[in-house]
């Protein structure tokens, strides 16, 4: 079965209401190796991409995942703006003017969010940052996409376990990449706080696809 405008709408409304939910916790989290500003960052993005989606009438997957990725550039400051944006538009270009995505064509937008996340932020798997949580999602929906008769729930459902996975593994590593970068060593034992938001946020699309 696929999903349409109004399906990637409805997912992308739960993520903004997650990354509400969780304000609090992704500023402490950035407050310990960081800038104490991520959840206020992405919550600030996200109300005005809710705003925007009730303002719009839009008509593809493509559609609304482009709104998304432009108000998130534009509103979201720091480095987690920008790179968000990126997911979301180069998600928003593969999508093309398909009228519906179906499992397949998900692990698809996933794939170019990472692609797009990896060639923005030169992050690789290990640096601490969001790739440690988006990279093995993609590798987990495209496995859970290849089981015979999979939906986008199951794949979405993968992801976000994956995510949640790469999220923890985090704690360990010594950041290479943003502003957790600066503290090193010390930063070891903390989670980084936008591999926490990205969890949160495919944790999110899985809900909203069942
Ligand atoms: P800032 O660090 O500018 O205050 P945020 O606090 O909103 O921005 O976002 C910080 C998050 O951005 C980090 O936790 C990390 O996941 C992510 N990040 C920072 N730099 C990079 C990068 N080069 N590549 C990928 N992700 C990054
Ligand atoms: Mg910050
Ligand atoms: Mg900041």
């Amino acid at each position: 079965m696929g999903c349409g405008a109004e399906g990637v709408t409805k997912a992308v409304l739960a993520a903004a209401g997650v990354v509400a939910e969780h304000r609090t916790e992704l500023i402490e989290l950035d407050r310990a190796i960081g800038d104490a500003d991520h959840g206020e960052n992405m919550n600030r993005g996200f109300t005005v991409v809710v705003a925007a989606l009730a303002d719009a009438t839009p008509e593809t997957p493509g559609e609304v995942l482009k709104i998304a990725a432009k108000t998130l550039i534009s509103k979201v400051g720091g480095a987690a703006g920008p790179l968000y944006g990126t997911a979301f538009l180069r998600a928003a270009t593969k999508a093309a003017d398909q009228s519906e995505v179906d499992a397949q064509a998900v692990v698809e937008l996933l794939r170019a969010a990472l692609d797009g996340v990896r060639a923005r932020g030169k992050a690789e798997v290990g640096d601490a940052t969001m790739i440690d949580a988006l990279t093995p999602a993609v590798a987990a929906a495209e496995a859970a996409a290849a089981v015979a008769g999979a939906d986008i729930a199951a794949v979405l459902s993968a992801a976000a376990d994956a995510a949640d996975q790469g999220a923890e593994s985090t704690v360990d590593l010594v950041p290479r990449k943003g502003r957790a970068s600066y503290l090193g060593e010390r930063a070891v034992g903390h989670m980084d706080p936008g591999a926490r938001s990205t969890a949160l946020i495919l944790r999110a699309f899985a809900e909203a696809a069942r």
